[in-house]
């Protein structure tokens, strides 16, 4: 193949995070997460049960239910919210699995938009991008607005397509 033909490296790294995705086992929610640091991938992970604990799928998701107020052109709204809070979450395992000094101005590939507690990690991490692809649109709009606080570049792949293999149907 020609150079003309390789993939582009937002391509190249979302790919992988894709691919790790697939080693969840939330039947929920398939993420992953990798750490890039110029073109160099540092760390990967995925959502999961801590190691050596039941997962989603030997245990069954545990769901929990929340309320947010949640304002909107002034009318208030209390939203109800509900998640599986079995697993750590892909973005928290790789904090947890990749060291402070590799972290420092690197970027993030993330198949989903952190949801807002990621999010807050993330930001106090080192990290100065996230690029993901798929939205989440509970904490989209507070989660865009800290981003823009903290000067963290934080942008989606839209016209991205995963590999066809690393889809699953997710329940939600
Ligand atoms: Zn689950
Ligand atoms: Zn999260």
């Amino acid at each position: 193949m020609s150079s003309d033909h390789r993939k582009d490296w937002d391509t190249y790294f979302m790919d992988i995070a894709f691919m790790v995705s697939t080693r969840s086992q939330c039947p929920r929610r398939h993420v992953g997460a990798v750490l890039v640091q110029g073109k160099k991938l540092l760390g990967t992970a995925y959502n999961g049960a801590p190691m050596g604990v039941p997962d989603c799928l030997e245990a069954g998701c545990m769901i929990a239910e929340d309320y947010e107020l949640v304002v909107t052109e002034g009318v208030e709204e209390m939203v109800k919210k509900q998640r599986c809070i079995r697993t750590i979450h892909a973005e928290q395992n790789l904090l947890l699995f990749t060291d402070r000094i590799d972290r420092e101005g690197s970027t993030v590939y993330v198949t989903d938009e952190p949801c807002w507690t990621c999010a807050n990690m993330l930001a106090n991490s080192g990290i100065t991008e996230i690029v993901y692809h798929r939205t989440y649109p509970k904490d989209s709009r507070k989660v865009s607005l800290m981003m823009a606080q903290k000067g963290i570049s934080f942008r989606q792949l839209e016209q991205y397509e995963p590999p066809r293999e690393t889809l699953m149907s997710v329940e939600n």
